[in-house]
């Protein structure tokens, strides 16, 4: 047996970055950037105006007043779009609207709310005094030419499509999804929808299992109930660790006479890197690999496959897909938490802020068997092994299912 840290280090680095791929701009959400973005040209690409107006030269606008306005000649007009190759000289202004290249020779734009307004006519009333720059956004005052963008490993969302669609990058290159197999084993589980019989329980882990892949960003291409024999297991894993980067198993690696798991496994060329984790709940976990291809064997107790996938699974995949390691922030206890002396305890709980502090406290229901304890969490609580149980006030650390909010 090992303790949770080795266990996760081991899983860590036996982990590899898959590779990388392009895709076109509609297809980013949610992937891992391969590569930086860098800017092709300076943000904005020219000078122009930020809002619909007058383009005037400042100095001509000097002590104008609503009272005493300042007429100007209008000698053109300019839009978004256009190409902007006009000029104003000494006494005149040029329409220009928002997003328009300022004309040559104006320093400013009056905004039409400080005017007589548009009308068709040649001369134009300033209500207002204006300055040099005033309602100009100038070229590069967001981004240099050449400047880093987007580093490689962002994650993307809607602000990185967005940038992305801004410079003209219609593909970017991302890591690819990992490829997940799983399966369910026992002879009790049934499928939900399907009439249950005495002794046989609805199939809830495989649910879990898919669900968390996906929202960690991997696709799933096996996903089956295997019954607890031998030959069943032994076709569905040598074909799963041939098209798989992970293969995840719930069930039949504990120590029933029926879980035929493990030794399947070994059977197959699996290296066996550990069988068992100082962590409650979830001690029989199983983690091996082949090639480049990584193998946990997670326990079959509801509680224990989900704690499980979210503390050991899911740091491999966010690594495997370049994504960061996700962190733990640390709570204050508003209730006790059990600690075990020689194991890491882990229980869903609930943080919520309070006065500017982060609180938190586990779930009433502790057995590994009570999915129900997740409902309502927001959170994987995680103390490390100890001889006494927190106290109130005591921190605690604190895994945010990254779903859920924290209110
Ligand atoms: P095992 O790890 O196979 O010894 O299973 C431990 C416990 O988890 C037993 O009570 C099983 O019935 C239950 N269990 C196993 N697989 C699943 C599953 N896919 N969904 C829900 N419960 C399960
Ligand atoms: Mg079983």
């Amino acid at each position: 047996m090992i303790d949770f840290k080795t266990a996760k280090n081991i899983i860590l680095e036996k982990t590899t970055l898959l590779n990388s791929k392009t895709l076109g701009i509609k297809k980013l959400n949610g992937r891992i950037l391969a590569q930086n973005i860098r800017a092709s040209f300076p943000m904005p690409r020219f000078d122009n105006s930020a809002m619909d107006g007058f383009a005037v030269r400042s100095e001509d606008t000097l002590g104008a007043k609503k009272n005493s306005p300042v007429t100007l000649k209008l000698v053109g007009s300019v839009a978004a779009g256009d190409s902007g190759n006009i000029s104003i000289g000494e006494g005149e202004c040029a329409l220009c609207m928002t997003g328009a290249p300022i004309p040559k020779g104006a320093d400013s734009v009056v905004m039409v709310e400080d005017t007589d307004g548009y009308g068709s006519k040649t001369k134009v009333k300033i209500f207002n005094e204006s300055f040099p720059l005033k309602h100009i956004r100038k070229k590069g005052e967001e981004i240099q030419d050449n400047e880093l963008l987007i580093k490689a490993r962002s994650k993307i969302s809607p602000s990185e499509i967005g940038t992305i669609a801004a410079y003209g990058i219609k593909k970017a290159r991302v890591f690819r999804k990992a490829r997940v197999s799983l399966f369910a084993t026992g002879d009790e589980l049934i499928s939900p929808g399907k009439p249950i019989v005495p002794g046989k329980i609805y199939n809830s882990n495989s649910f879990v299992f898919s669900e968390l892949s996906l929202r960690a960003g991997a696709k799933i291409v096996r996903d089956e109930i295997i019954k607890d024999r031998p030959n069943s297991l032994r076709r569905f894993l040598s074909n799963a660790l041939k098209e798989s980067d992970i293969v995840i198993t719930s069930g039949g690696v504990s120590m029933g006479n029926h879980d035929y798991v493990r030794s399947i496994f070994m059977e197959l060329g699996v290296d066996e890197h550990f069988w068992k984790v100082a962590q409650k709940p979830g001690k029989p976990i199983f983690f091996g690999s082949k090639g480049e291809t990584l193998i946990f064997g997670l326990p079959g107790n509801p509680v224990s496959s989900y704690i499980g996938f979210m503390e050991l699974v899911w740091p491999s995949l966010e690594k495997m897909m370049g994504n960061s390691i996700g962190k733990k922030i640390l709570g204050v206890l508003a209730k006790p938490f059990p600690r075990e002396i020689d194991k890491t305890r882990f229980l869903f709980g609930k943080v919520w802020l309070e006065d500017g502090k982060v609180l938190c406290a586990p779930s009433i229901k502790v057995g590994s068997h009570m999915l129900s304890s997740s409902l309502n969490s927001n959170c994987i609580l995680h103390s490390d092994p100890g001889p006494n149980d927190l106290q109130p006030g005591d921190l605690v650390k604190a895994r945010i299912l990254p779903w859920k909010l924290i209110q």
